[in-house]
């Protein structure tokens, strides 16, 4: 699959899948799993490694010396996209959103650490300020390949596609079968990517996404059309319409990076039945919705579910004051 596109390996794959036992027991059901993608090992992990391993890939065959992306001042993604760039003697530009903060912390320290340079967008639109930089680089005689924002293209998801036949194979290993996948979905390209990786696998469990800032029609008609993309990539076409998609959008609290009650109980649940670690934006949010879900009884006891842990753990250091609150 996917074998006529460029691809370099990044990420330690397969990453572990874990039973919760004393979480699962602790609730009543139902029988937990996690799928260790913050364990990918590229700089602190997370679930953009894996679509960099077709993105960088690509930059290369093009003959691209730099990078150029663009996220928040926590962004897992644009920490894992400068680790990507240093490893293959790439440059690296992130143009992050807003102002530099007083602490420079968790992934903010990483993406210094790693090379990167930082532009901040300051009142102005990320996207604006992207094309500036690529553009200015241009200009400057070099030539920069930009990373869309969290890697979710079709090249990006099919890292995602890849992974559910990695799934597969540790389901069948294991003789597992998931009623359901739940994950923390947001750019949307983790999410077409295991969409379109599902009908590859022939797996029939429900992919529910967990929006973290978007409504739930916006993010499904994301999802379909990078779904229907990567479908066409994988040479298996097939079309996907926003019905198709699994999306809750019942969490997203005050908004994206605030974290509130229910992602700091999710996170000192996780933490102190199972010595694993979410993070405060992403699986903290995704883990909360999953509680609540079994609490209301919409996630059933007696099922088999899987929570893919999709990174982020660097952005705790940056939450120390509101996670001891
Ligand atoms: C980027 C990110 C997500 C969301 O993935 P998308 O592909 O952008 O939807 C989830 N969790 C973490 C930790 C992330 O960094």
């Amino acid at each position: 699959m996917f074998s006529h596109l460029p691809h370099l390996p990044l990420a330690h794959t397969p990453t572990p899948l874990e039973p919760l036992p004393r979480l699962s027991a602790a609730l009543g059901g139902p029988r937990l799993y996690v799928k260790r993608d913050d364990q990918t090992g590229l700089a602190g992990g997370g679930n953009k490694t894996r679509k960099l391993e077709f993105l960088v890939a690509d930059a290369l065959q093009r003959e691209a010396d730099s990078l150029i992306t663009i996220g928040s001042a926590q962004s897992n993604h644009c920490r894992q996209t400068a680790a990507a760039a240093a490893k293959h003697g790439l440059r690296c530009v992130l143009v992050l959103r807003g102002h530099p903060p007083a602490h420079i912390t968790g992934n903010l320290l990483l993406d210094h650490l790693l090379g990167a340079e930082v532009v901040w967008s300051g009142n102005r639109d990320r996207e604006a300020v992207m094309a500036e930089v690529a553009a200015r680089e241009q200009a400057a005689g070099r030539g920069p390949y930009p990373v869309p924002l969290g890697g979710s293209n079709a090249l990006g998801a099919a890292g995602y596609a890849l992974a559910m036949l990695e799934l597969k194979d540790q389901q069948a290993a294991a003789g597992l079968r998931f009623d359901r996948i739940v994950f923390a979905s947001s750019s949307g390209g983790t999410h077409a990517g295991l969409v379109a990786g599902a009908r590859l696998a022939g797996f029939d469990g429900e992919v529910l996404g967990i929006s973290i800032d978007e409504d739930r029609e916006t993010l499904r008609a994301r999802v379909a059309a990078v779904a229907t993309e990567t479908a066409q990539l994988a040479g298996r076409p097939h079309a996907y319409s926003a019905g198709d998609i699994a999306v809750n959008a019942d969490y997203l609290g005050q908004g994206y990076g605030i974290l509130g009650a229910p992602e700091r109980d999710a996170i000192r649940r996780f933490a102190q039945t199972e010595g694993l670690l979410l993070d405060p934006v992403y699986t903290g949010r995704a883990a909360a919705g999953l509680l609540d879900l079994i609490r209301r009884g919409v996630i059933g006891r007696a099922e088999t579910v899987l929570f893919w842990h999709t990174g982020g753990t660097p952005a705790l250091f940056a939450y120390a004051e509101q996670l001891l609150a």
